[in-house]
């Protein structure tokens, strides 16, 4: 079980700002406008962490230790330093002291020995699983609509703000190669796609959130719901040869998108095969790729 995806120690203000935390802290920033650090002139507090081997790719190489020492200013939260340390709280789960579960507002104290682990998976969410990918994960967001998973995307971006208020509004797990962003307070919940390589980005969503699969039901364009449809209601949509070679026909009921198995039907239905295979059981769908 991962943390309440609205965690937050209760001595951090709203925003974004954690060096807004106490006027003890002094802000850094890194150059290059990188995310924001602090450093508290109260700096005494030795605690030892180890982290997952799962979240070693947000922290630095020395905390890649079982037992690396950290040193606390007393008053933070367990949750505040681990994110201060660089890991989304969105990837945690349990947090461990000594053996004893802890939850993120613990205040660690010297010689704490702290195990941070990651989220379990599948990993319970607070509502139907429904997400909101940015910019950069266009690909992702058309096999997750390919099967048939509720998935916003933006193809321009809206920048962070707008992302997380969007998620927040609409109840969408913020999915996001963006440590940043997945930093934001307002999101409703959020997830780090670990790969750069989309085949390995489905896995890892369906995975990790195991929504139910429905292939051949949304509209890869704009996330539509598909509906069949007859060759005569869309004869003016289609274009050469197409009316004569294929009779499976569907409409999106949001953009208009008329969809058939057409020439990439074989790589899409290797996708579909492949997630449904490994993820879950096909639903009603049997409608057709453009
Ligand atoms: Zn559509």
């Amino acid at each position: 079980m991962g943390l309440p995806w609205n965690a937050r120690p209760t001595n951090v203000p709203p925003g974004n700002g954690l060096a807004r935390e106490r006027a003890a802290c002094v802000e850094r920033r890194w150059p290059g406008g990188g995310p924001r650090w602090h450093a508290c002139r109260v700096d005494r507090t030795g605690i030892r962490l180890a982290f997952s081997p799962h979240l070693h790719v947000f922290v630095a190489a020395r905390l890649r230790e079982d037992g690396a020492q950290v040193r606390t200013d007393g008053v933070s939260s367990l949750g505040h330093v681990v994110e201060s340390l660089g890991v989304p709280l969105t990837e945690v789960g349990a947090l461990h002291v000594g053996g004893r579960e802890v939850p993120p507002r613990y205040v660690p104290v010297e010689g704490d020995e702290v195990r941070v682990r990651e989220v379990t998976r599948p990993q319970p969410l607070p509502g139907p699983p429904r997400f909101l990918l940015d910019v950069h994960l266009g690909t992702l967001a058309r096999r997750l609509r390919l099967l048939g998973v509720d998935t916003a995307y933006e193809s321009v971006d809206i920048g962070d703000a707008a992302l997380a208020a969007r998620s927040a509004a609409e109840q969408r797990v913020m999915l996001s190669r963006d440590r940043g962003l997945l930093h934001r307070r307002e999101l409703w919940a959020g997830g780090y796609v670990y790969s750069h390589r989309p085949p390995e980005q489905l896995k890892d969503v369906l995975s990790r959130f195991a929504p139910p699969l429905r292939p051949w039901t949304r509209c890869t364009a704009c996330n539509g719901v598909l509906r069949e449809a007859g060759k005569e209601a869309v004869r003016e949509r289609l274009h050469g040869g197409t009316e004569r070679s294929y009779d499976v026909y569907a409409q999106c009921a949001d953009c208009g998108q008329v969809y058939w198995r057409g020439a990439h039907h074989e790589r899409l239905n290797a996708i579909v095969e492949e997630a449904v295979r490994e993820f879950g059981t096909p639903g009603q769908g049997a409608v057709a790729d453009r």
